[in-house]
């Protein structure tokens, strides 16, 4: 009988759909590499959340045929090792773009009207003296930049689109086509830059994007400009942001994802107002934790079926194991 092993809690959903299948399905609870090499020695499938699955553990997986991640990144699996082995690597692609788009919208919203500083005003007996608070901004006829236009990209900017912006993009790896087509404006990386009120990152992290915004990008925004990073830490380039925040450079910034997760508590980040912060759970409400496990399981359980209900465009690397 074949065999799933889940590691990392995941939504009961999920769960039930692998112990209703013809699988054998086990639950894993400790994450030592001693342990996972154990485990997973005769698993024909993993679904899994954020542990890490290094070619020292998946080289020990002597039947593994996919790996289901949680999730749309994969930083956490050695897929070099998978399209060696030729092995499935799967994402829940169509569960948590909606998800992470209205959590930049409460950003954005929460930043240009100041939400977090005027509670605090409120909530310290200063109701009178809301005239110290900056001047609040809107979305109103905005000009958007959003960089990276896949999946969370374009659903923010459909969300935009009703806000009445304007939605410019930079993503060199989409038609223009695609970018016109959605309502948005195809623009350079540094026009995108220099019109923005708003910008917002929807791009994996790699050597390319690595420190993408420096100092040398910041000085170059709009005063006005607010800036919202929900993709990966360190694609903006951490003390440049406190550097351009403390300074007034931009007008502020939201993060949910950082250089280090957790952050250190001595972060000076910690001591900036224009900021705010979440603890990279943009796409943790409960709607997305269900569909995400439905997804995750049913990427499994569909690709060991070869049932033609399983989604290709899931599969990231479906060229290598000619999918198509
Ligand atoms: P996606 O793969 O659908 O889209 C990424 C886009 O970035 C692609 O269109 C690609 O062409 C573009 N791109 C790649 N390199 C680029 C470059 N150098 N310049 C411009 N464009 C480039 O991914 P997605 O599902 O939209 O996710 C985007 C990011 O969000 C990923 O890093 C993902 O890990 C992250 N994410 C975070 C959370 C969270 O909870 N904070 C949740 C989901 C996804």
């Amino acid at each position: 009988m074949q065999k799933v092993a889940l590691i990392g809690e995941i939504h009961e959903s999920g769960k039930k759909i692998l112990s209703n299948s013809k699988f054998k399905f086990i639950e894993i609870t400790n994450f030592s590499n001693e342990n996972l090499i154990k485990e997973l020695a005769d698993v024909d499938a993993i679904a899994i959340r954020t542990i890490k699955l290094s070619k020292k553990i998946l080289q020990e997986c002597k039947s593994l045929k996919i790996v289901s991640r949680h999730g749309v990144g994969y930083d956490n699996i050695d897929l070099d090792y998978l399209n060696k082995e030729k092995i499935a690597l799967a994402i829940t692609g169509s569960s948590n773009a909606m998800t992470v788009a209205e959590h930049v919208i409460g950003m954005f919203l929460n930043l240009c009207k100041m939400s977090k500083t005027s509670d605090l005003l409120v909530r310290s007996g200063k109701f009178k003296k809301r005239k110290s608070l900056q001047n609040a901004l809107e979305l109103y006829q905005k000009n958007i930049f959003i960089i990276g236009f896949g999946r969370i990209g374009r659903a923010l900017a459909k969300r935009c689109n009703a806000f009445e912006t304007k939605i410019h993009v930079y993503d060199p790896y989409i038609d223009s086509e695609i970018i016109k087509k959605n309502n948005c404006v195809p623009v350079s990386f540094i026009e995108g830059i220099k019109i923005a009120d708003f910008i917002s990152i929807h791009l994996p992290l790699n050597n390319k994007t690595k420190h993408m915004i420096t100092k040398k990008e910041m000085t170059q925004m709009k005063a006005t400009c607010i800036l919202v990073n929900t993709a990966r830490g360190g694609i903006i380039k951490e003390n440049d942001l406190i550097w351009a925040l403390q300074n007034q450079v931009i007008h502020s910034a939201g993060l949910d994802v950082f250089e280090q997760e957790p952050p250190n508590q001595n972060n000076p980040l910690f001591e900036i107002n224009n900021l705010i912060l979440s603890p990279h759970n943009a796409s943790l409400t409960l709607g997305c934790i269900k569909r995400m496990s439905i997804e995750t399981c049913n990427n499994i359980v569909n690709f060991l079926n070869k049932n033609p209900n399983l989604l290709l465009s899931n599969i990231v690397n479906k060229d290598i194991l000619n999918l198509n």
